[in-house]
């Protein structure tokens, strides 16, 4: 979807028509100024639900734009939401921001690939919130952005429109979260991206205290890729690099 303004172009805090937002969050504080905050800042249309069951049945309902989901909720646990929806075609390619309640719980969380696309942890900034799910909303809505439609290396080949990977022939299933950062990697190989910018072209936004995302999912994506993963460089000190071939192998 293009919609009328070109990509890059979007002013800030603009988010085209009137988004859906689902909120699943047993704390009411929480969720009502993050409902207040989204509706008053993003102009979005917020659902509340208490519960991973109400939360599902809203979801089964209407389907929304983007899921803000808390990790522990009671009954039906964050985890357990968010494999439900993404076991379902509307759900596969919604954007799910997580809120988890330790640092330490997001290392978890990401190894254990739910196949949510972001993570906060509590207490989160408001201001921080906000600008994470208007990226997402904007990602979403650009698809990958403009570009080529495929890129074929000896052990690898991607399909940027169709979402599809194939390592050593295999196709590898990858979280959209994975793809993006395979393809910014893959865009611009032979280029060092730090992760600062591999931070700002996948997730979609700058100024993020931690690092950590990026080197969790490198080390996800390095695995699923299997051999071909190598091809994924880590510069130490500076970031990642995708380079065909053998160059020296500083990855872990
Ligand atoms: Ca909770």
């Amino acid at each position: 979807m293009a919609g009328s303004t070109p990509s890059g172009s979007t002013p800030p805090g603009a988010v085209p028509l009137r988004r859906r937002i689902l909120i699943v969050e047993d704390e009411a504080d929480i969720a009502a100024s993050l409902k207040y905050s989204l509706e008053k800042e993003a102009g979005c249309a917020v659902t509340v639900a208490s519960t991973g069951e109400s939360g599902l049945s809203s979801f089964r309902q209407k389907p929304p734009d983007l899921i803000i989901l808390d990790v522990m909720l009671p009954g039906m646990d964050g985890l357990e939401f968010c494999r439900i929806v993404r076991a379902v075609p509307e759900g596969a390619r919604v954007p799910i921001l997580m809120l988890t309640a330790r640092v330490d719980e997001t290392d978890k969380l990401l190894g254990l690939g739910m196949g949510a696309d972001d993570y906060m942890t509590k207490p989160f900034s408001m201001k921080e919130i906000i600008a994470r799910v208007k990226a997402h909303l904007r990602r979403a809505e650009a698809g990958d952005g403009p570009a080529s439609r495929a890129w074929r290396g000896a052990d690898l080949e991607i399909d940027f429109e169709g979402h599809v990977v194939l390592a050593g022939g295999r196709e590898v299933t990858l979280t959209r979260m994975e793809f993006s950062l395979l393809a910014a990697l893959v865009r611009q190989r032979g280029r060092v991206l730090t992760r600062d910018q591999l931070l700002e072209k996948v997730w979609g936004y700058e100024d993020y205290a931690g690092s950590r995302t990026v080197d969790v999912h490198v080390r996800r994506l390095r695995q699923k890729l299997g051999p071909p993963g190598r091809h994924i460089q880590t510069v130490f000190g500076v970031g990642y690099r995708f380079r065909e071939g053998g160059a020296s192998d500083e990855d872990e």
